[in-house]
Parts: C-alpha cells; structure tokens; sequence
C-alpha cells in the first residue's frame, strides 16, 4: 500500500521567518511555502531544476514594495528574489534557491492606451498575445514578436528583450520600451524614462537610489565608450546583460536608464508597469513559402531574400516539417506547404512582406516570383517550388505551425530529447550559412540529432541537439558543445545567447566582455542591487560581492529525473517528457488549452505542473524503496482480505498524526483540479496525457486514504441513473428540490443534480417501436441478417448522460438515421466506464471496459455500425479502452454522429434539403474538437450539403466536462470558465441558433445561461 511520503525539502529558517513576518504586513498577495507550490516553479523550458523557499504572488506594485522593504530589514539581508513571468525561459532565467516573486498571476492589467500618441501602459505580468488582443480593435499591436506569445509576459520580455520573427523590421522589445516603473531591491520606486544628458548629470549628483545608479551608469557608459562600441556585436539582436552602449542615443544628448533595465534579467529590479510604444496594424500581408531542396541551399537564399526588402524570412529545416506533418497542427497548413511533384523538399523559407493593402504589395511579390520562376526553371540554388498567400488566416495557420516548432522537437522518439542550451545562437546573417556547416559538423562529430529553423533575417538560429540529461556522460557533453559552441560564434562574430537571454550561461559573460568591461558591469549591477539579492548569479555579481555567478554545470533536471527507475519513467513517459515550454499556460479564454490552469492561474493546476509533481511524486516513492508498478499491479487484484486489511490501513493512515505531513496530499490537490477534459492530450506538443497519470495516481492515492462519498457516487453513476430512471418523475421531484440540493451540497458535495429525462429514452424508443417506426434490438436477427442488409442498419450506442439525461438527443439522432433511410436500433444501455477512469478506480474501469469492448466487438464482427453521442464518452472507447485493455481491447469502432454521416453525405443530401432562415452557431465540445480536429469543419460540411448555414464559434472549455462542475468543490471555477468563455458568446444569440455537440456543454448552457441548447443531430431531425 502507499506509503506516507514526508522526504521534502522544508523552507529555510530565514524564509519561514520571511514568510511570517509578510503576513503581519498589510501585503494582498499569495505567500506559498508548499512543497508542491515551489516545484511548480523550481523549472522552466531549460534543463535546469532549482527549488525555490517561497513563491510569492503580489497583487500589485505596493505589494511587491512591501516585500522588498521587508526584505530590506538588516536580519532578512540574505534573502534572494528572482522575478518570474511566464516561466519560458530556456536556460533557467528565473530559477532561484530564494524566493520567486510571480508577477504573471495577479498583476496581468492593461492600465491605459493612448491612441493619439501610440502608447500603451500595462502591468507587467500581461501576456503578450492578451495585450494583442486588446489593442487590435484599436489597429494597434505590440510589434516584439516570440513564439511563446500566448503566455510569455511583458516583463519576461522586457527582461530577456526578447524578439523574434520581423526583428530586422520590427526591432526588439527594448526599441518599444518607453518608460518603466520599476522597484529596487530596496523598495525604493524607479521610474525611467528618456532624459536629457544635462538632467542626467545633475541627478547623478543626489543622495537617492536613482542618483546612485545615474551616477554609476554614466561613469560606465561614458568613460568606456570607445571600448563599448568596439565589445558590442553589431547584430540585430541584443546580447542581455546591461545595455551600455544604447543608454545613451547616438550623439550622448539623452540617457534612458530603461535600456539598462531591459535585458537585465531581473537582476536589477522588479518591473512592475511598462509604458509601450504601438505599431500601426499593416492590414496586408503577402507570404511567398519557398520550397528548397536542402536546407543549405534555403540558408545560403536567404540574405538574397532580405534583400528583397522583406519584412521577415522564417527558416525552417525537414526535421521540424516532418515532425509538425505528425502532428495536429499539421491539418491547418497541409495545403499552404504541399510536397513538390518527384522533389524531396529538405527546408523551407518563409517570406513575409507587409503593407496597407494586397496591391501595395504586388510588385515585390512579382518581382520576387519572377525570379523564382527564373532560378526554379535553371535548377539554380536548390529552389523547386514555392506557393504564395495573402490570406491572413493561413498566414496565422503558419505562423502557429513555426511557433509550435520547439515544441515538436520536444517529441522525438527515444530517450534523447532535444534540449535548449545552445538554442538561439546569431551571427552577422551574411555568415549563417558558414558557421551552420561548422556547427552540423560540430553536432555530427557527437552523433546527435537536431532539427533546426530560426530567423534567417536576423541570422538567428534554433537548434535543440537531442540529449538524454539522465545519462551523466551526456551531461558532460553538454558542457563540452557548450565551450565549443560559444568558441564557434565568437569565429563567426556572433553570440551564443542571441535572444532567450544568458540564464545559466552567465559564467560565459566575462569572457565575452572581457575583463574590464565585466567590471562596468558589476559596477552596474552593485549601482542598483549592492546586495546581490535580486536574480543573483545571473548576468554579475556586483564587484563588492564574493558570490559566484551560475554555471551550465548548476544541478539539472536530469539528477532527479535520473533517481527514477527506467521502467517506471517509460510506463509514466508523458510526466517524464515534458519540457517545461509552457504552451500548456496559454492565456486565452477561448483556447481549450487546459481550462483549470487558465482559471486558477495557479501553476500546481497545469498540465506542466501536474507532471512536475508526478515526476517528484514518483522519484519520492523510489527514495522510499516502493516499487510504484508492483504497488499498481497489488492494488487491482480483489478479494475480502484485502479489502478488510485496506479498511483498516485507511482508518491508521487517516486518524494518524502524521496525516497531513505527506506529499502526496499536495499531488492530490493539483490533480482534484483537472477536468479531464484531454486538451493536454492532444494540444500539447509532447502529448502529456493528464488523465492518464492522474487516473494512476489516484487510484494509489486511495489504496492509503479513504474516498470522498461523491467519488463513489461518481463511479457508479451507471448502475444508479438506470435505477432512477425507473421512476423519473418521482425522482427528480426529489433532485429538483432546494431541500435535496442542500443537503446534497452539504453531504456528498454534489451540486444542482441535473433532472432526468421525461419521458425516458426507453419509454419514447419503445412507442416508435410499437408504432413500427424503430425496430428493437435482437442479436439473433442481426446475425442472421445478410451482409448487405445490415449495411442498411445503425446501432445507437448509449452512454449514461445522453440517453438518461437528454433522451430527445438520441431519439433525433435515430429520427435522422431514419429519414436519411437507414434502420436504427437502440443497444441496451452498457456501462462505458468513463466516470470510473476520471476518478481513478482503474480495476473496476478495467473490467467495465472488458465487457463492454466484448460486447461491442461482438457487434463489430457483424460489420455493423455504430454511433454514439457523447464525444468524451465515445473518444472513451477509442483511447482510455486501448491503454486499460490493450490488445484486449480488440477493434470495434464507434462513431460520432459527424463521422458516420460525412461519408454518406452525397447520397444524403440527394434525397434531402433543409430550409431554414436560422443562422445557426457551432460550439463544438472540448474534447471533441483537440482530439479530432476536423470535427467543426465536418459539421459544417453536413450542414451545408443539407442547404443550412452553420458557423464556427471559437470558445474554450464550458466549465462542466462530465461530473466537474457539479462538484461544490469546483463550482466557483466552473461558472468562471464558462463566464469567460461561454456566456459572452451565447447570450447574444437566441437558443434557436445555439448548437452544442457536447452534452455537458448543454448542462452548463442551461444552467448558467437558462438557454436550451441543441445537439446538430437534433436540429437537423426537427427540420425534416
Ligand atoms: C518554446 C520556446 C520558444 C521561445 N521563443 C522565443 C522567441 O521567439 N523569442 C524570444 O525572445 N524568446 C523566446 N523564448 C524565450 C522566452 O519565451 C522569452 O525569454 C520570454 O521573454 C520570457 O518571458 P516570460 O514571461 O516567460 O519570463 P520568465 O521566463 O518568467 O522570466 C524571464 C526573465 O525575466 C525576468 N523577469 C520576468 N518578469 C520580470 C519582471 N516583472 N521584473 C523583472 N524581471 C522579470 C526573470 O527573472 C527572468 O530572468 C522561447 C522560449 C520557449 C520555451
Ligand atoms: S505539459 Fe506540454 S505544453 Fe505544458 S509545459 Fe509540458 S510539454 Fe509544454
Ligand atoms: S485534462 Fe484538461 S484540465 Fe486536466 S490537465 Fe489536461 S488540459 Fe488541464
């Protein structure tokens, strides 16, 4: 049985004093001292692990003036901060063994836009696509662009000044930095902002924080010019640390101290709120995809390419299109990169050129196609073909596709795994194409593998060679290409951190500035932060302190990783494989992307976070000597003893005093959070299966501590509603009641129990039956049919939510099948076991599935098809039944609605047309829509075909997703998700328009809108 696990690290004494203390203050921000909260933030996409004493999340800038005026006091000197956004970055930027001060939680706020002068101000933990989002009804945007837009924070990216695709155009993120209002380590405000040099000087003169630091830059900045501008690389990109040649503008007449601030990763000061300069939306963009036989021959096109005044050149080689060819994103751009006819396509460039309108951009576009066609026709540079669009959707389609590139790297096969440490190397774009044949030979001479893509504009490079960090030797290899790559782009006039910033690779900053330029600045850093507190061993120390700067060879991930026995990291891959890149954070309402991190902004409650913490969970129970899948294998046996011996190990385990001294309370806490609602499963680039490892966890969870009674009441939701609805009326005079919902909400935790259906399924099926509408179930005449008959006939399969609760769904669906001239016949009700599965009863979900899979596959040998209504329910079958049973599992396949008709639909639409003046809107279930992507577009093909308009509406998860939101636990997060997401969209419509795939969507419609939606099956059927 599951041992108590009580091996964590506990806080500091000086932090658990920190942390008191703070409480007593009149701070409004979260403290967090749980073990599960500082893991949540002890990685982030680098190969780093660092395990912080607190996390803090302050509510705004007086918040984190509170913390660091405390921290001030002479007995708190030692405490250490590090700022933390989004958490992306790549080489550990904000890991720290003190406290992580996360701005991205509460201080997400757009304060104010001016549209007459360009400018907006935010908080600095607003995401970069959320502030997008808000100024686009303005024609503005923020220019900076970064893959990790849909969760990176201002101020991670005014920190790292980050950048991306359309840099040579756009610039970075310090050229749209306008002022900054920052807090010292000291709780001292600064505010930055350009000034004259006259200003500057006699500022430099006064007894305060921002005199000091004056004072300190210009002596730096002005005395060292010459040695400045000869150190600096003159690329597109900045090379983070302190930018001492741009504080000054070109003739010394202004300083602007924010140019320091940016790009210091956090080891100078809280940036709180940022001032940002706003870029006109150019309406038209035209993207030229070059197709190319080699990806040398697309690197050695490129400067040829920037200087056709494009606006960006994206590169991208065969290994990452392969891999994006495997994936779900693939669907979106399969035709904007179609394979060339008898060529083998080995990389690609992206060629963007923007303008006010399509015709600004014609004559570029024709110049550059003119001598594509020429170079293509005589076999010149390895071009053989290219496609050209103007149509913005598609370029977002390929922008994405190239945004999720790291990402599918991340997904390779093995236990080599591609990892970032030398990932965003530039130099001068004229010599990218030379130093990558020296790095590939570089790369090749240690046998490893790498995809590579970047922004060829800039001469900027990502490659991720595959490593395996739990393998020591590779770690050395890792220090070793390390040395060699920061050697090779030195040859080449370049950098190795040429946008993600330096992180862990700070100990290569001497080198690179040499000596006496490192002075200036530790100079610099001891100027703002004189006790090392803020970030510290990121970029220098300052030159009073003896502490060290980080290493690449800090402790990684890796060293845990490595503690976990192989067995147990291949049966719990998904935990193990995440990289931390943080897609799963993603910040919009209307992305299915995982709805609890969304609407609790709590790392814990992410997939990343959830995997971190079975990842420590699992290499827990190893220092404890537990084998985990023995223990798994123990658990789902059965029999009296057991269950007697377990009673009364949960009754110690429960009344012990140690009960609440285990870890294993906290995973649960994180994972009694997720829906189970799959976005993970297939949004994620690396497929982290939540639901899976969730499933697992708790069914060894509950082999120590008892159940909650809903859990049960859960599971068995498929033999009680059968039993209900014998007497529906009677019953749900009972659940309707306030009384009922009361007691139900104070006993079991259930809440607003939905109603049964009247009349039931069974009892409306049978009077279709009498009436020689339907025809009943009966195995012996379906066997004895002949193949061709049974052609004509469609199984309905039941799943416990429709057919109980929404009888008239599955009635129309059989309705429909009839109208388009097939035989539909109800099956007898078989539990599916999905409640079981989400709730972690795993024998119990094993031996469900067993049977209903044998009964199924029984009607499958018939060549009979199936449909069934719920998509989560079905999706069931398809994927929780193949991992429970395996090859068990055998190979009967159960439709959608959608599916079973698409491939019908020419003969369909022949013998039928719709007519209705009704504009009808497409909410398609989450699960749904992440597992089969195509699954909108289908409906609307069928509506279409039938002669009605159906559209697409954009919208995250509801909020129910099965049982979730009728727990009382969730009910608070569950009207949040669907108030966010849901309710805006639907209230504008009247309910004749709303159409809803999912029944549990439905539910939430009804209950928190008072809108009764419709499945497309039932809308369909009541128009004919
Ligand atoms: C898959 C992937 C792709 C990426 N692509 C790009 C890219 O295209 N371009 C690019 O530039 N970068 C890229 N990055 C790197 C990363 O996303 C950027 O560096 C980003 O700017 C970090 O933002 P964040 O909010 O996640 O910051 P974090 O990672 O949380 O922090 C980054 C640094 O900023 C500091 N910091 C954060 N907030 C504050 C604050 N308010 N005050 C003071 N210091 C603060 C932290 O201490 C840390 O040093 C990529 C990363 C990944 C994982
Ligand atoms: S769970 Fe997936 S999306 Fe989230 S950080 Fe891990 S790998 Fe990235
Ligand atoms: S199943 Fe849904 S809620 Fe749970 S972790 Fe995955 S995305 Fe988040």
């Amino acid at each position: 049985m599951l041992p108590r696990i009580d091996h964590i690290e506990v806080v500091e004494p000086l932090y658990q004093e920190f942390a008191r203390v703070l409480q007593t203050k009149p701070y409004q921000g979260d403290i967090s001292c749980q073990y599960s909260a500082r893991l949540s933030v002890a990685t982030d996409n680098s190969v780093y692990q660092q395990l912080p004493q607190l996390v803090l999340n302050p509510r705004n800038k007086f918040d984190v003036q509170i913390i660091t005026q405390l921290a001030n006091e002479e007995k708190f000197n030692k405490i250490k901060f590090s700022a933390r956004g989004g958490g992306t970055g790549t080489n550990g930027q904000s890991l720290t063994p003190g406290i992580v001060v996360d701005l991205s939680k509460y201080m997400n706020r757009i304060l104010e836009i001016n549209v007459k002068e360009n400018w907006v101000r935010v908080e600095a933990g607003v995401v970069k696509d959320q502030l997008n989002a808000y100024l686009r009804p303005f024609g503005f945007f923020f220019a900076p662009d970064l893959s990790t837009s849909n969760r990176a924070t201002i101020g991670g990216m005014i920190n790292t000044d980050a950048s991306g695709q359309g840099s040579l155009y756009y610039g970075k993120t310090s050229d749209h930095v306008l002022e900054l209002e920052s807090i010292l380590a000291n709780g001292d405000f600064l505010h930055t902002k350009p000034m004259s040099m006259e200003a500057a000087e006699e500022l430099s003169q006064e007894d305060s924080s921002l005199g000091k630091i004056l004072k300190q830059v210009l002596a730096s900045c002005k005395d060292n010019r010459e040695q400045i501008l000869e150190k600096f690389p003159r690329l597109n990109r900045f090379l983070t640390g302190y930018d001492l040649e741009n504080v000054f503008n070109a003739d010394l007449t202004q300083v602007d101290l924010s140019r320091i601030i940016t790009g210091s990763e956090g080891s100078l000061a809280f940036v709180c709120e940022a001032k940002l300069d706003l870029n006109e939306i150019l309406k038209a963009k035209t993207v030229i995809n070059i197709k190319y036989d080699s990806f040398d021959s697309a690197l050695r096109h490129s400067p040829a390419l920037v200087e056709a005044k494009a606006t960006s050149v994206e590169t991208i080689d065969s290994k990452v299109l392969n891999l994006a060819k495997q994936d779900i994103v693939w669907h979106s751009v399969s035709d904007l990169i179609t394979d060339v006819e008898g060529k083998v396509m080995d990389g690609i460039n992206v060629v963007e050129y923007n303008g006010r309108s399509v015709e600004d951009l014609a004559e570029q576009v024709a110049e550059l196609t003119a001598r594509l066609d020429n170079e293509i026709e005589n076999s010149i540079g390895g071009i053989i073909g290219y496609q050209v669009t103007s149509d913005l959707a598609s370029i977002n389609k390929l922008y994405a596709m190239r945004k999720k590139a790291v990402g599918l790297l991340g997904n390779t096969k093995g236990r080599q795994k591609p990892i970032a440490f030398a990932e965003d190397t530039a130099v001068p774009p004229e010599n990218l194409a030379d130093y990558i044949v020296e790095f590939r030979a570089l790369l090749d001479s240690h046998n490893l593998q790498y995809g590579m893509f970047g922004h060829v504009d800039a001469g900027v490079l990502h490659v991720r060679p595959a490593l395996d960090m739990c393998d020591p030797e590779q770690e050395v290899l890792l220090r070793q290409i390390s040395d060699q790559v920061v050697a090779l782009t030195a040859k080449y006039g370049g950098l190795m951190w040429g946008e993600h910033g330096r992180g862990y690779r700070s100990e290569y900053g001497p080198e690179f500035f040499g000596e006496e330029l490192f002075l200036e600045l530790r100079k610099v850093k001891g100027a703002f932060d004189p006790l090392n507190k803020m970030n510290p061993g990121k970029i220098c120390t300052p030159l009073e302190s003896t502490e060290k700067l980080v290493s690449v060879d800090a402790i990684k991930r890796g060293f845990y990783d490595r503690q976990i026995p192989i067995e147990v990291k291949d049966s719990f891959k998904s935990a193990l494989d995440c990289n931390g890149n943080g897609l799963c954070f993603n910040y919009d309402a209307d992305s299915p992307m995982c709805p609890s991190s969304k609407v609790t902004r709590d790392r814990r409650h992410s997939p990343k976070g959830r995997a971190g913490l079975m990842r420590e969970w699992l290499r827990l129970l190893e220092v404890k000597g537990v084998d985990v899948l023995k223990l798994e294998q123990d658990v789902n046996g059965w029999s009296v003893k057991q269950l007697l011996e377990q009673t009364l190990f949960k009754m110690k385990s429960r009344f012990s005093n140690d009960y609440k001294n285990d870890f294993s309370h906290e995973v649960m806490e994180a994972m009694s959070g997720c829906l189970a609602c799959k976005s993970c499963v297939s949004q994620c680039p690396i497929k982290v299966d939540v639901p899976d490892f969730k499933a697992r966890f708790v069914n060894l969870y509950h082999t120590r501590y008892f159940r909650p009674l809903k859990d049960h009441l859960v599971a068995n939701v498929e033999i009680i509603t059968p039993i209900l609805a014998k007497a529906p009326k009677l019953v749900n005079s009972v659940l309707g009641s306030k009384i009922y919902d009361k007691f139900s909400s104070a006993t079991i935790g259930y809440v607003n129990t939905p109603l049964l259906s009247v009349p039931t399924l069974e009892s409306s099926v049978n009077k279709q039956i009498n009436a020689g509408v339907f025809e009943a179930f009966d195995l012996g005449k379906l066997e004895a049919l002949s193949e061709e008959e049974r052609k004509q006939y469609l199984l309905i399969v039941q799943d416990p939510f429709t057919s109980y609760y929404d009888a008239a769904t599955v009635e129309s669906m059989m309705l429909l099948a009839k109208k388009c001239g097939y035989k539909p016949v109800l099956l007898p009700f078989k539990p599916n076991g999905k409640a079981q599965h989400v709730k972690g009863f795993l024998s119990r979900f094993a031996s469900t599935a067993k049977n209903s899979a044998e009964f199924l596959n029984k009607l499958q040998a018939l060549n009979l098809s199936m449909v069934g209504l719920d998509a989560s329910l079905v999706l069931c079958y398809r994927d929780e039944y193949k991992q429970i049973l395996g090859d068990k599992r055998g190979d009967f396949s159960v439709l959608l609605a959608h599916e079973w008709l698409m491939p019908k639909l020419d003969e369909i639409k022949a013998n039928i047309q719709l007519s209705s003046d009704i504009d009808y809107q497409l909410f398609s279930h989450c699960t749904e829509k992440t597992a089969l992507p195509n699954s909108e577009a289908q409906w609307i093909t069928i509506f279409q075909a039938l002669g009605l308009s159906l559209q697409k509406q954009s919208v995250g998860c509801c909020g129910m997703a099965g049982t979730y939101g009728h727990e009382k636990v969730n009910l608070e997060n569950s009207k949040a998700l669907f108030e966010s997401s849901w309710e805006p969209k639907v209230e504008r419509l009247n309910s004749q328009q709303i159409v809803v795939t999912g029944f549990s969507c439905r539910s939430q419609t009804k209950r928190f809108a008072d809108l009764k939606a419709r499945h497309p099956a039932q809308v369909l059927a009541e128009l004919l």
